[in-house]
Order: structure tokens, then C-alpha cells, then sequence
């Protein structure tokens, strides 16, 4: 998959606002170092997190209607969301913002405990719980058994679901991860902001002398910057954006 930006420094140095490049998206995607036609060098920044990535890698495909991989991506987001949520909520719950805690370098510890279950997506779901329950004081909306059940049948039966099926199945995952993501960012905005600005102040740091381009561009979840809150309301609108903007697959235009 390969994905489009401009060169700042062309639009800087030369006023040049055309100048697209593409570049593949791979694991490192977040941080990597590319060089424009013209030679400038630059880091790139993805600031999105990976559910949101995988969300709107989803709503491309149903627009190109790719069913079975449009549920597969939105299954995945599910996941990583979890993932996301459970960083967020431990860091609040430890008041841990890259400190070191207690003498102990507890990121460090954080790591080595997400590699014991990074392989496994039921440990993921138990630690998620677990962590809801004690950050909210009240048991977690899970998706349904029936949503469980469908997810299963695609991803691991290899069934072929029509549009509508999973246009049905995007909406509920859709409105599951806009919800407690919501509800993540409102109830704990220092935590959720430290987890969400990791990447990129990692990146600041080791690359310090170099140009940064950062790059935000409209996505499943981004946040509104004039209204403070979710810029997409439903999972219709967020489809509608994604057949118009083509960031994450077209050529330049
Ligand atoms: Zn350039």
C-alpha cells in the first residue's frame, strides 16, 4: 500500500505546493525517513494510531468493494483499539507520563508485559476488561456475541459476507471504538494525550536536527480542531469521507 504527501521543504524553498511523492506504507510507517524527486529529505510523521489506520484501510475497501477484507480490517481495528485503550487507561491509573515510577522504569515493565500477550488476543480482551472495571467502576459494553460470532465467520472460516452484512458490521464497530474512545478522552484527557503524542515526541526527539513533516489528515477518528470533538458523528459519514479522500491508496493528483 502506498500512500501520498508533499514536500515542505519544495513549498517552503521553492513555493511549489504540487509537489506529491508517494511512499510505501510499512510497519515503521509512523517514523520514516524519505527523500522527495528533488532530493530534500525529510521525516515523515504519522500521527494517527494504528486502529484508526486499519478503521479507514476498511472503509476503502467497502468503498471498492472488497467486502471480506473491509471486515477483516475493521475486526483488526477492534484489537488495536483495545491495545490503544489499554495503554491509555494504565497510564492514568499509575499517573505514569514517562516517568520513571517508584525507582522502577515502569514503561520498561510495561513492554515486557504486553510482549506475554501480544500474541494473544484473549489475554488482550481479559487485561482490557479488567482495566475498564477499575478505571469507569462498571462493567464494559462488549460487542454482542451475534457481532463476535460474524467476525469469527470471516476471519477465521473464510466466509464471504455481503455489503450489507458488513456495512451493518461497520456501523456496530464504528460506534463501539467512537464511544469509549469518547469516553477514554474525556474521562482521562492527560493520559489519553500522552499515549496519542508518544510516537511523535519519540520522534522529535531522535530526530532533531532533521525536517518533520507531520501528517494528520482527515481519518475514521480524528478529532474536530475548531469543535474539540469527533469530526465524523456516524459510520455513513465516515465512509462518505473516505470516498473522497484517497490519502492512505491514491497516486498524486
Ligand atoms: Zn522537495
Amino acid at each position: 500500500m502506498r500512500i501520498s504527501t508533499r514536500c515542505t521543504v519544495c513549498e517552503i524553498l521553492e513555493n511549489d505546493y504540487e509537489s506529491y511523492f508517494m511512499f510505501d506504507i510499512t510497519d515503521e510507517i509512523i517514523i520514516q525517513s524519505v527523500t522527495c524527486p528533488k532530493g530534500h529529505p525529510s521525516v515523515l510523521i504519522l500521527t494517527h494510531q494504528r486502529f484508526e489506520l486499519l478503521f479507514d484501510m476498511g472503509l476503502h475497501a467497502l468503498n471498492d468493494g472488497y467486502c471480506r477484507e473491509a471486515a477483516t480490517n475493521f475486526a483488526v481495528a477492534v484489537e488495536r483499539f483495545h491495545e490503544f485503550s489499554i495503554e491509555v487507561m494504565t497510564a492514568a491509573l499509575k499517573n505514569n507520563f514517562g516517568k520513571p515510577h517508584e525507582g522502577n522504569n515502569f514503561n520498561s515493565q510495561y513492554l515486557t508485559t504486553w510482549k506475554k500477550m501480544s500474541q494473544q488476543s484473549e489475554r488482550q480482551l481479559g487485561a482490557y476488561m479488567m482495566l475498564y472495571l477499575l478505571s469507569f467502576n462498571k462493567s464494559p459494553d462488549m460487542l454482542s456475541n451475534k457481532t463476535t460470532q460474524f467476525r469469527n465467520e470471516v476471519t477465521h472460516k473464510g466466509t464471504f459476507p455481503s455489503k450489507e452484512r458488513v456495512m451493518e458490521y461497520g456501523e456496530t464497530v464504528f460506534n463501539y471504538i467512537k464511544d469509549k474512545l469518547e469516553e477514554l478522552r474525556h474521562t482521562f484527557p492527560e493520559a489519553f494525550e500522552y499515549v496519542s503524542q508518544k510516537q511523535l515526541n519519540q520522534a522529535l526527539e531522535q530526530n532533531a536536527n532533521g525536517v518533520l513533516v507531520q501528517i494528520n489528515q482527515t481519518a475514521s477518528f480524528n478529532i474536530d480542531e475548531e469543535t474539540g470533538e469527533l469530526y465524523h458523528n456516524s459510520f455513513e459519514e465516515a465512509l462518505f469521507t473516505c470516498s473522497k479522500f484517497q490519502f492512505l491508496k491514491s497516486d498524486p493528483v
